[in-house]
Parts: C-alpha cells; sequence; structure tokens
C-alpha cells in the first residue's frame, strides 16, 4: 500500500548517508595519493570527457598543495566537485587506471578529486580571476552543468552572462534527478555558488524557455544564446492503466525525493520499476531505501545490455532489488483506480536494432507482478515540439549543432543532453565549455570584440 514515513528518522539518515564518504584524514588522502604511477599519457585523463589531468592533481595533493589541485580541475571542469560524487568513474578514469591491468585497485581518483575541490568549496578559495568586461551579454537557457559550465567559461572572459532556469535552484539534474546517498541538494546549492562568485553570472530563477523566455527574444536583447535545456520529459509506457493511482515517472518520483522531507515522500510496498538506466536504479535503490518491501526491475533486455553500469548494478543489488530480465510490461491493472498487477510480456532478443544492441522481441507469453506502486524509467523524451516552434534544426527533438555548439540559428549555440539526447553530468560539462568556446569565436568574429 502507498503511503510515507515508513521508517523512523534515524533509519531515513542512515539509508540516505553518503553512499562513497570522503578520506577520514589528510594522511588517508595523502596514502592513496601516494599510490598514483603519475603515468605518462595517463589513460585516465584521456577517459575524461573533460580531460582533467589527473595525476598533475594527485601529484599536488602529494605536495600538499590542495589549491593547485583544485585549480587543476576546475580548469578542465568547474563542476569536478559534483562529477567527483556521480561520474559512472568504473567507467572513465578508474576504468582506465593502469592498475586494473595488473588485477590491483585502481586509484581513488573521485575520492581523491573530491577531497580537493570539496576544500576549496567549503573555504570558498577564489581560483579564478575574471579579465575586464568586454561589454558583450550572452543568455544562457538551463542552470544545469552545460550552462553553468558555458556560463563559467564565458564569465572569466569578461562576458556578462544570464542564466534563465526554470527551476527554483541551480544545478539541474545534478539537483534535482540523482539519488540523495549520492549528492546532497545543500550540496549542489554550495557548487553552483562557487561557481557564480567568479562574478559576471546573474540566475534568474522560476523562468521557463516558451513559457516566461522567448529564444526571438532573448536573441534580441543578447549577442549570443546557449541553450542548456535537458531532456526533460519522461517517455510514456503508451500501455492501458498508465494513469492509475500508484504509477508514477522515476524523475518525479526523484525530484519529490530531492525536494521534501524524505518522511512525507509516499512509497508502495511492492515496487516494480521499468527500466534499467541509472535513473531506474536511482528510483528503486530510494524506494527501497524508504521502505518498500520489495523492489523488482522490469527490463526488456538481458543484463549484458543494460544501459547502466555494473557498480550501479550492485548497488541495486545489495538494497535488495529484484530483477526480471527480458520482460516488457503490457497492461497496469487495478481495483477502485489503484494499482494491483503488472501484466508484462516475456522477451526474447532478435536483430540488432539502431541502438546496436539486439532487440527485443514479445515470445507471446505473459506473467504479472503483485505490485501497488509503478514507477516509470524507460528513458526521456526531447522537448520535440519546444524545438520545433522556435525554428531550431533537430532529429527526434534533439537539437543539431556543429563542432562548435551551433545551432541552425546565427548566434544560437547548444549543448548538453539537449543535443545528445542524455549522457552523463561530466558530457554535458564539456558541451558547455565547447559551446562557450563557440560563442567567444562567434564574438570575436562577428564582432571583433574579444
Ligand atoms: Fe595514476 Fe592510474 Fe592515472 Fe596512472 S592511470 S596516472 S596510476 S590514476
Amino acid at each position: 500500500m502507498i503511503k510515507s514515513n515508513r521508517l523512523i528518522e534515524s533509519e531515513y539518515a542512515a539509508n540516505f548517508a553518503d553512499i562513497h564518504p570522503p578520506f577520514a584524514t589528510h594522511d588517508a588522502a595523502i596514502v592513496e595519493a601516494n599510490r598514483c604511477l603519475f603515468c605518462y599519457d595517463a589513460p585516465c585523463m584521456k577517459s575524461c570527457p573533460t580531460s582533467i589531468d589527473v595525476p598533475m592533481f594527485i601529484r599536488q595533493i602529494t605536495t600538499n598543495n590542495l589549491k593547485g589541485s583544485a585549480k587543476t580541475i576546475f580548469d578542465s571542469n568547474i563542476l569536478g566537485a559534483g562529477c567527483s560524487r556521480v561520474c559512472p568513474v568504473e567507467k572513465l578514469c578508474e576504468g582506465a587506471c593502469v592498475y586494473n591491468l595488473m588485477d590491483e585497485k585502481p586509484i581513488e581518483i573521485a575520492r581523491l578529486q573530491r577531497y580537493s575541490t570539496e576544500k576549496a568549496i567549503t573555504e570558498q578559495w577564489q581560483l579564478f580571476e575574471r579579465t575586464p568586461s568586454v561589454s558583450k551579454r550572452v543568455a544562457i537557457v538551463g542552470a544545469g552543468p552545460a550552462g553553468l559550465s558555458c556560463a563559467h567559461v564565458l564569465a572569466r572572459q569578461g562576458v556578462e552572462v544570464v542564466i534563465y532556469e526554470k527551476e527554483e535552484k541551480g544545478g539541474g539534474l545534478m539537483t534535482y534527478g540523482v539519488a540523495g546517498y549520492k549528492v546532497t541538494p545543500e550540496f549542489c546549492e554550495d557548487e553552483v555558488n562557487f561557481i557564480t562568485s567568479v562574478g559576471g553570472i546573474t540566475i534568474e530563477y522560476g523562468q521557463e524557455l516558451g513559457r516566461d523566455v522567448f529564444l526571438n527574444e532573448l536573441q534580441h536583447n543578447f549577442d549570443a544564446v546557449f541553450l542548456g535545456i535537458g531532456v526533460g520529459l519522461a517517455r510514456p509506457l503508451s500501455i492501458e492503466g498508465e494513469n492509475l493511482e500508484g504509477v508514477e515517472n522515476a524523475l518525479e518520483f526523484i525530484y519529490n525525493i530531492r525536494t521534501r522531507p524524505l518522511s512525507s515522500i509516499a512509497v508502495g510496498d511492492k515496487v516494480a520499476v521499468i527500466g534499467l538506466g541509472m535513473t531506474a536504479i536511482d528510483a528503486a535503490t530510494q524506494a527501497k531505501r524508504l521502505g518498500a518491501s520489495e523492489v523488482t526491475i522490469v527490463y526488456r533486455r538481458t543484463e549484458a545490455e543494460k544501459p547502466c553500469t555494473d557498480v550501479e548494478m550492485q548497488v541495486a543489488r545489495l538494497d535488495g532489488v529484484q530483477f526480471v530480465f527480458l520482460a516488457a510490461p503490457k497492461e497496469i491493472k487495478g481495483a477502485q483506480g489503484k494499482v494491483e498487477k503488472l501484466i508484462c510480456e516475456r522477451m526474447t532478443l532478435g536483430e540488432p536494432d539502431a541502438s546496436g544492441r539486439r532487440a527485443p522481441v514479445s515470445t507471446g507469453e505473459t506473467f504479472s507482478l503483485d505490485v501497488d506502486m509503478v514507477i516509470k524509467a524507460a528513458g526521456q523524451m526531447p522537448f520535440e515540439k519546444l524545438v520545433s516552434d522556435a525554428h531550431l534544426a533537430h532529429k527526434y527533438g534533439k537539437l543539431l549543432v556543429d563542432t562548435e555548439g551551433a545551432t541552425n540559428m546565427t548566434g544560437v549555440f547548444a549543448g548538453g543532453d539537449a543535443v545528445n539526447g542524455g549522457r552523463e553530468v561530466v558530457d554535458a560539462v564539456q558541451a558547455g565549455k565547447v559551446g562557450a568556446q563557440g560563442i567567444l569565436s562567434y564574438l570575436n568574429n562577428i564582432q571583433g570584440v574579444i
């Protein structure tokens, strides 16, 4: 039965505590940093989408140069603190560490990165200087990782930046869309404040594109525009029973967890989660941590094709989440308007589809799960109507940009999930940097001011 307040406060606190605690002491960080081999042509650096100089920042930790270490990280990734908590490092830097080749534990790059960057944020070190104003103004839509990263590069170059953000806080999915045990909303707020403290960046909250702000007005009022609007629409299952009470989309479920007291979040006793991406895992593990007695992830392919990482699967398994593979939702049945059963079709794998993975094909056989809550995490849909109405070139709603992040509209750039359809935070940070460089070139080439 869906209800809130299943646990006592200390249980909520324990269940949502930091999953990867920081180093307890300075010495512990130094010991780990000293394991690094400071590889030439370091593979860890190459596997970071923002190309953080990992051996350099680790070496700076070993010499107690924490300011230098934080600066090395922020030079490449101004959201380096948040990324140290949410990046799937097992498939990025730590997955590439040479220690893996020796069957030894890779260097704890993320934890070391967290060590330096959190110190910088806590101590409010101002590591960047703004160049004098160039009397140019850029509008950014979206204060998520792409928008913030773009804003910081531009602001450092003397550009005045105004960010229009539809929510009440910045950070995008970092603030509203990831599990509470990875990063807290309070931390995200500190990170946004740290980024804007460079100066020249104003954030206007409660401003949504197409509702409160309009692209043609931004083009008219600013010298350039960057769109970091993300992909925010949950993909419907398009099956019968989807509107019953107890059916919720994962992003909304996580958003509520991020914005309300944990004891007020209603969760079922027997919960099915549809999908196996990172959002599905975050929804399933948090449903369990909120007190659901059974949580089952239903996925239409096999474990081998899963979009989430092995580490995320492991977290879910340790939380007691069950998995049903090769199963797709067919219908949700209810009584008195409330969810009671999820009917699934058994699938088999056919030929590869556009994603390169073998496509699930129905066997015609069905089975049912007794559930009182269904969480939909079958992916997100780009803002197709919004971008069509704004005459922006796109493919199925994903904005089309050139190598500098420029869209088909003069002076309008874009990056992050709105372009790539939804990847990691670190990819959005890099897209924001690329867009900022594109904007600086545009202002320089067209207007000759920078
Ligand atoms: Fe250090 Fe591993 Fe990177 Fe080599 S690959 S520089 S050992 S973190």
